[in-house]
Formats: structure tokens, C-alpha cells, sequence
């Protein structure tokens, strides 16, 4: 069962029988797996009974597309990732996720020879690794600010975060949506919990409030911590010990993870199961960063009141808990562009992304290919221009890692122990 058949049987009562959203039609026999999983993944968009009376003038309505009625499966991708922005963002974030799986994999591998002490196979370390090192990457971007110097301890890092920012300036929270694999996990999840209960439990809005506040918090303690970092403190910490196998220890970190640290992420995660984005929504200090950043996106989901039936469709679907069908614009910092909204609206060119009100609309797999294409470009320029791989060398690296636990590879709140910066 497909979004549209979903839809279709309760806007039937009351509207048209021909009135059915972007995506629908038969069930084809022949998928691909990412037409597979996009099916699952777009199936459980709650419907409710319309309490809207307009009807939909006939040339607005949106039909029902059959994709299986192209047999070419290369054709009927090509078609359906024109026509589902749904289908196109699974893609996106199944692609993305085997990225990170194959990272973590050679980073394993790079560690296991760092462990051995030169026993085990030397494996290159991925420099895309420094993409889940957020502070050492917001340490770098005020040292590169202040200073004019991309630091050659963690270079791909910056870079990464900076793609990530210029996907918020300019498409919203698109990347919590689209690429982050925690964003991915924590909406499988969500998905699986409505699956297995029919429903999801939301926050009442006394309690939403402040816990939506906390990601804020965390977020206000870290960009403090760093904003009062002076140059010479920036650099200290840049080249220390600590950060040089910063990432070498974060994977440490979860490969001999404390019991406390289990019960927290299973935690977490039996949440996730029963509200949205449980992690994403309260806790992301990321998500905060990129909620205030999204605010100066010029792209933001439009509805055209004139034609717009009140269906209030866009807002049961929206996993962020926004009033779609009240507002002109969507402004809303937790909006992550999933596109979800306008997936579901059953009127042509009513709700869509938009530069201005006034504008045209955005196809979808356009904006698809924006958020793509940003990250691309920003992380290719940090390959092309020679900041991609860092300066720490095989032998720093088989001296290093070894000694990895002493004194000399800790901090505490930024403060690193003294060292030989010659060493
Ligand atoms: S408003 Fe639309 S694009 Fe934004 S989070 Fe909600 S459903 Fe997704
Ligand atoms: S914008 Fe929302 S409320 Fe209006 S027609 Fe589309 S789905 Fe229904």
C-alpha cells in the first residue's frame, strides 16, 4: 500500500474520487530494493478524515501515478525519482548510510593497526571520519576566522561542517533529514513505532516546549566554551595530543563502551520508537546549530491559501509537529525539509518550496539534488584544494596510538594537558 492509496478512501468521502496525492498506484511486482524501502518508508503517512468541504477544481487535482506501468526499471526510477520526492530522499539517505558504514569500516581497520603496533595490515585512515567530530570541527572554524589558517590536524572536519552549514543557510534543516544518519536511524525507528502501534505519542505542548529548549542549552554550552577560546587556547587545543587522536578515541569510545553508555543510547532509542526524532527534536546540539542557522534559508515550504482546501493533510504528516496548514511560510527552526507536506497535499501547486511567495515552485528533485550537490561541492573542494587528507603521518600515528590512554591524550572542557609541540 502506497501514500496515495492511503489517502485516497478518506478524501473519497468527502471530495472527489479522483483526488489522490503525488505518489500512488499499483502495486508493481518487479521493485528495486530503493523502490522497496521507499514504499515502507512512505506507507504510514497518517490520515484523518478530511473536515474540509471545498472540493478540488478538477485541473488542481493531483493524479494518482502508476509507476508500474513502466517495465524499464531503469526508466521507472528515473520517473518515480522525478515524481516522489519521497522515494528520492529514502535513496539519499540509504546512499549516505552505507557511506558512513564504509567509513567506520576502514576506520576499524585503520585502528586495529594502530592497536597492533604495527602487527596487523596498515589500512588508510578515511578522512571523512572527522565529519562525527563536531567540536574539534566548530574549534577549527573560529581558529580558521581568526587566524585566516585551515588547520592541517582535522581539515576534512571543517569542511564537512561547513557543507553542513551552507545546506542549513540554504535549504533548511535539509541535512537532518536527508543525510545525517543519526536523523536516519531516529526516523527508521519512529516509523517501525507507528508501524507496530498505529500511532506515535506526541509531547503535549507544556511539556514540547521546554524540552525543545534543552538542544538549545547544549548547544548554548558549547558555542560559549569555544567563543571564549582565544587564539592561543584555539591552537593549543588544535595541535594537541588529544585532538591529533580525537577520532582514534571517540571510536574507543564505542568500542569498549561502559554499561551506562548502553542503557543510555538503548534508552534513547526505546524513546525514539514512540515519539518522533525523540534524540533530534530535545537533545541535538547539531539540530539547534542548524534550527538557528535555517532561520536565513531563502527556500522554505509555501502554501497558496487561494487554493489550498484546509485538508490539513500537510500537518498530520509533518514529523516535526508543525501547523503546516495555517502558515504561508514555513519559518519554523525544527522544519527539516523532509518534504513529507507536500507529498501528501492532494492540490497541485499549493504547497511547495519556494524562494518567495510569489516565485515558482522548486521540483523536488531539485531540491534533492541541491542538498546533495551542496555537500558534494564544499567536501570536493576541500579534496580539490588540498584539504582533505591531514599532516599526521603513519609513524606519529603508530607512536601515538599505543600511548593513546596515558594523561597526555585527555582534556577537560577544551583545557589540554601541556605538551611538546615539537614532539
Ligand atoms: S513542514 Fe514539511 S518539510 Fe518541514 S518538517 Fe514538516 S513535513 Fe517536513
Ligand atoms: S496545503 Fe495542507 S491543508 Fe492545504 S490542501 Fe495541501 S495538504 Fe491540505
Amino acid at each position: 500500500m502506497r501514500t496515495g492509496e492511503m489517502i485516497q478512501p478518506v478524501i473519497n468521502e468527502h471530495v472527489d474520487p479522483d483526488t489522490v496525492c503525488e505518489i500512488g498506484g499499483g502495486i508493481s511486482t518487479s521493485k528495486s530494493f530503493v523502490e522497496t524501502v521507499a514504499d515502507k518508508w512512505t506507507q504510514n503517512v497518517p490520515t484523518r478524515r478530511l473536515r474540509t468541504t471545498k472540493r478540488i477544481p478538477p485541473d488542481l487535482r493531483r493524479k494518482r501515478i502508476d509507476f508500474s506501468t513502466e517495465k524499464n526499471w531503469l526508466r521507472r526510477i528515473l520517473w518515480r525519482s522525478r515524481e516522489d520526492s519521497q522515494f528520492v530522499r529514502t535513496g539519499v539517505q540509504l546512499a549516505f548510510g552505507l557511506l558512513c558504514l564504509w567509513i567506520g569500516v576502514e576506520f576499524y581497520l585503520f585502528v586495529s593497526w594502530g592497536r597492533s603496533a604495527g602487527v596487523a595490515a596498515f589500512h588508510t585512515r578515511p578522512p571523512g571520519v572527522e565529519g562525527f567530530l563536531p567540536i574539534s570541527s566548530l574549534i577549527s572554524l573560529k581558529y580558521w576566522l581568526q587566524t585566516g589558517v585551515i588547520n592541517e590536524v582535522h581539515p576534512s572536519g571543517l569542511f564537512i561542517f561547513l557543507a553542513i552549514l551552507f545546506v542549513g543557510m540554504l535549504l533548511k534543516k535539509a541535512f537532518c533529514s536527508w543525510l545525517c544518519p543519526i536523523g536516519t536511524i531516529s526516523e527508521s525507528l519512529w516509523r517501525f513505532g507507528q508501524k507496530l502501534f498505529k500511532r506515535n505519542i506526541a509531547a503535549p505542548k507544556w511539556l514540547d516546549y521546554p524540552l525543545r529548549s534543552l538542544k538549545y542549552v547544549l548547544m548554548a554550552f558549547f558555542v560559549y566554551s569555544i567563543w571564549q577560546m582565544d587564539v592561543d587556547s584555539l591552537r593549543s587545543f588544535i595541535y594537541s595530543p588529544y585532538n591529533k587522536v580525537a577520532d582514534v578515541k571517540m571510536f574507543l569510545f564505542f568500542a569498549n563502551i561502559s554499561s551506562l553508555a548502553v542503557w543510555t543510547i538503548l534508552s534513547l532509542a526505546l524513546l525514539s520508537v514512540f515519539v518522533k526524532n525523540f534524540w533530534c527534536r530535545y537533545l541535538c546540539p547539531y539540530g539547534a546549530f542548524l534550527g538557528v542557522v535555517s532561520l536565513l534559508s531563502p527556500l522554505k515550504i509555501t502554501r497558496q491559501k487561494s487554493t489550498c482546501i484546509d485538508c490539513e493533510l500537510c500537518t498530520k504528516a509533518c514529523p516535526a509537529g508543525i501547523n503546516v496548514h495555517t502558515a504561508t511560510r514555513v519559518w519554523s527552526d525544527e522544519c527539516m525539509s523532509c518534504l513529507e507536506c507536500i507529498a501528501v497535499c492532494p492540490v497541485k501547486n499549493t504547497l511547495d518550496v519556494r524562494l518567495t511567495k510569489k516565485t515558482e515552485p522548486i521540483p523536488t528533485w531539485v531540491f534533492g539534488t541541491l542538498v546533495t550537490g551542496v555537500f558534494i561541492a564544499v567536501t570536493g573542494l576541500a579534496m580539490l584544494s588540498g584539504h582533505w587528507q591531514n599532516n599526521i603521518s603513519k609513524a606519529e600515528y603508530a607512536r601515538r596510538i599505543p600511548q593513546i590512554d596515558s594523561p597526555l591524550y585527555q582534556h577537560f572542557r577544551g583545557q589540554v594537558p601541556a605538551y611538546d609541540p615539537n614532539e
